[in-house]
């Protein structure tokens, strides 16, 4: 553990609805750092690129599609242990199924479109965040 990078994603449904700032209050409010921050409206082709561990997948036209549906907010986090802490406040993918409290929980509208990104471990954080930043980008 100790302290750990991890990538978040504001989706576009979480743009859209308005809670970009409420997101990152949750961040900041549990003590994790933002290391790096954009916006980006991807390409399809550049979503297609980011879920490509998820091509094949019944889903993976509809996500991506979704996916460049509108500008999201791509965001370096840093702090100790947080790509477990970053997916514990964000929930389970399926809202339905996510704890109460959790993003997905208060604001997702279904599996598919559920506001946040997070990266699931160290190797996916490491490989995700140069999906989008450069070493130059990231403050520590
Ligand atoms: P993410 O990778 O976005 O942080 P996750 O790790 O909770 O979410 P994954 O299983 O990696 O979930 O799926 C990636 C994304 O694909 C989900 O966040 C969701 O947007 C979409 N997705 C996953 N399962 C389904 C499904 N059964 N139907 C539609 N979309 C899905
Ligand atoms: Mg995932």
């Amino acid at each position: 553990m100790g302290t750990e990078r991890t990538l978040s994603i504001v989706k576009p449904d979480g743009v859209r609805n308005g809670v970009v700032g409420e997101v990152i209050r949750r961040f900041e409010g549990a003590g994790i750092s933002i290391a790096a921050i954009r916006m980006i409206h991807l390409a399809k082709k550049e979503a297609e690129g980011f879920y490509a561990v998820h091509r094949g997948r019944p889903f993976f036209a509809s996500l991506t599609d979704f996916m460049s549906s509108g500008p999201i907010v791509v965001m370096v986090l840093e702090g100790d242990d947080v790509i477990a802490r970053n997916r514990k406040i964000m929930g389970a993918t399926d809202p339905a199924k996510a704890d109460k409290g959790t993003i997905r929980a208060d604001f997702a509208g279904s599996i598919e479109q559920n506001i946040v990104h997070g990266s699931d471990a160290p190797e996916t954080a490491a490989t995700e965040i140069r999906y989008f930043f450069s070493e130059l980008e990231i403050v520590s």
